[in-house]
């Protein structure tokens, strides 16, 4: 167990997220306006966006299928029956003055999701349930001196809410929670996770106990907007929480912001005076019903996901449960890893491409899809290693010239001249050199100062450029050496 050290002893944080995520969908979820994200402000808005007298919601069944499948994904109970409330509040950005949402039955109830902790070990956390819901429009108080503009664009489209249960108790785990959330999404479709463009947000309820002891009060911090912001905010809360009650004070339930630019959380509103939404069935829908045949077609379109994936690399690839879990974090790497790994080494395959390929693309600041190194390229550079026409030194030179110029490895190895040397004869060339020049050193060797082995070949390989093979100088020089 990881416990915060206070003044006055060890305390043990809980914490619970719930999460928005945009619905992958190219309409709202009870219109056909676009939810095409970055439009000009006000261009995606129907009647029924705007809230204008009269007009009535229709679902938009992609995004219930949307929603059934992430359950699915989340391994959770889908509800046959699920129904649209009201809630009701009074804001400038939602016209209706009510968000449908789902509040009593909602489509998905309890699910699960395991994390993937640094350490290796992983961890089940509850899901309590997913409901659907539109999202508000936009207040935009930067665009005059003394007005306050809307812009409904994001009006009325669809949201999932995803609750956890009150299961993490570090700030890391609700940091892997929210990345391998994002992962299950993305592979589903169903949501993109741009938590920069607000598809993904993260409420975070955190509270601390004394280990052993029942849940504390908890408060809220709203609209969290990265992973690592998550992190820090949480970190600061639960100690902000720990000081509170070791000074002789007390949690008071209430809604907190993440200020990002001061690195601490700061009230917002308290439950007092929390919103009484006045939730009701909204008249305008229909409850939900879904036929079970419907749910299960649906589940044999899933893809293969992130946990499964991760155990099919380990026993079919050999792979370590560590490099396992690098690849299969986004599917494009996944994929991109079998790839290369098709026909070769497994093991070589991964490191070269959560090594050099991924280092590579990092700095370049790129994605897979636009790599100058496509797979077949990687690929092409490994077979050349695993024949020893090249060793894995002079392939690391390579791989960087292939990136720079997106030319084949093979053209390279053959205009550079970086063919391995493995013609006995040169290698020996090169030791005699070498051994001529450092008389002395051959000398201390042979009474008896071993270390010097490296040294000399650190030399050898010198003298060749590099290509000597080394496992053939490694031989040869010992031979060499030894017979004085
Ligand atoms: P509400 O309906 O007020 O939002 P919920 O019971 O739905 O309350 O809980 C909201 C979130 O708070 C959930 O993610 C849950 O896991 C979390 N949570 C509940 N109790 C605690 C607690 N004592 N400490 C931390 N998180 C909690
Ligand atoms: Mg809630």
């Amino acid at each position: 167990m990881t416990y915060i050290q206070g003044e006055t002893g060890d305390w043990e944080m809980v914490i619970g997220l719930e999460v928005h995520a945009q619905v992958t969908s190219k309409a709202k979820l009870f219109s056909g306006a676009a939810t095409a994200f970055g439009a000009e402000p006000n261009s995606h808005v129907s009647f029924v966006d705007a809230a204008f007298p009269g007009m009535l919601p229709v679902i938009n069944g992609v995004c219930v299928e949307q929603a059934v499948r992430t359950g699915l994904g989340l391994k959770a109970q889908i509800n046959p029956v699920s129904v649209f409330d009201r809630k009701n509040y009074f804001y400038a950005d939602l016209p209706a003055g009510y968000q449908i949402s789902q509040y009593l039955q909602p489509i998905v109830g309890k699910g699960e999701i395991v994390l993937d902790l640094p350490d290796g070990s992983s961890r089940t956390v509850g899901i309590t349930r997913l409901h659907l819901e539109m999202d508000a429009g936009k207040s935009m108080h930067d665009q005059h001196p003394s007005k306050t503009y809307v812009d409904l664009n994001r009006s009325g489209v669809a949201l999932m809410e995803i609750v956890s249960e009150p299961d993490m108790r570090t700030a890391e785990e609700a940091g892997a929670y929210v990345r391998k959330l994002r992962t299950i999404l993305r592979y589903l479709g169903t949501c993109d996770g741009n938590m920069e463009e607000g598809s993904l947000r993260c409420d975070c309820n955190v509270s601390v106990r004394r280990p052993g002891q029942p849940f504390g009060t908890r408060c809220e911090i709203k609209n969290v907007n990265s992973v690592r912001f998550v992190q820090q905010a949480i970190e600061y809360e639960a100690r902000r929480q720990i000081e509170v009650i070791e000074e002789g004070g007390t949690i008071r339930q209430e809604t907190r912001l993440w200020d990002t630019a001061k690195g601490v959380t700061r009230s917002m509103r308290s439950k007092e005076e929390a919103h009484d939404y006045r939730y009701f069935p909204d008249p305008d829908l229909l409850p939900l019903v879904l036929d079970p045949d419907w749910i299960e077609s649906i589940r044999t379109t899933l893809p293969e996901l992130p946990d499964d994936k991760k155990q099919r690399f380990i026993t079919d690839y050999k792979l370590s449960l560590y490099d396992a879990g690098v690849l299969v974090a986004e599917q494009a790497r996944a994929d991109f890893f079998e790839a290369v790994a098709k026909g070769r080494d497994a093991k070589l395959a991964s490191n070269w491409v959560n090594g050099d390929f991924f280092g590579a693309l990092n700095k370049a600041g790129k994605d897979i899809q636009d790599s100058p190194v496509s797979a077949e390229a990687l690929g092409g550079l490994i077979d050349l290693i695993s024949d020893n026409t090249i060793s894995g030194r002079i392939a690391k030179e390579v791989f960087e010239e292939m990136f720079a110029t997106g030319q084949p490895a093979a053209g390279i190895v053959e205009a550079k001249g970086l063919r391995q040397v493995t013609d006995t004869g040169a290698i020996e060339t090169a030791i005699a050199a070498v051994m001529a020049k450092n008389a002395d050193k051959v000398a201390e060797y042979r009474s008896g100062k071993d270390k010097l082995f490296g040294f000399f070949v650190g030399q050898v390989m010198k003298q060749t450029g590099g290509k000597a093979n080394p496992a053939l100088v490694n031989e040869i020089l010992r031979a060499k050496l030894a017979a004085g």
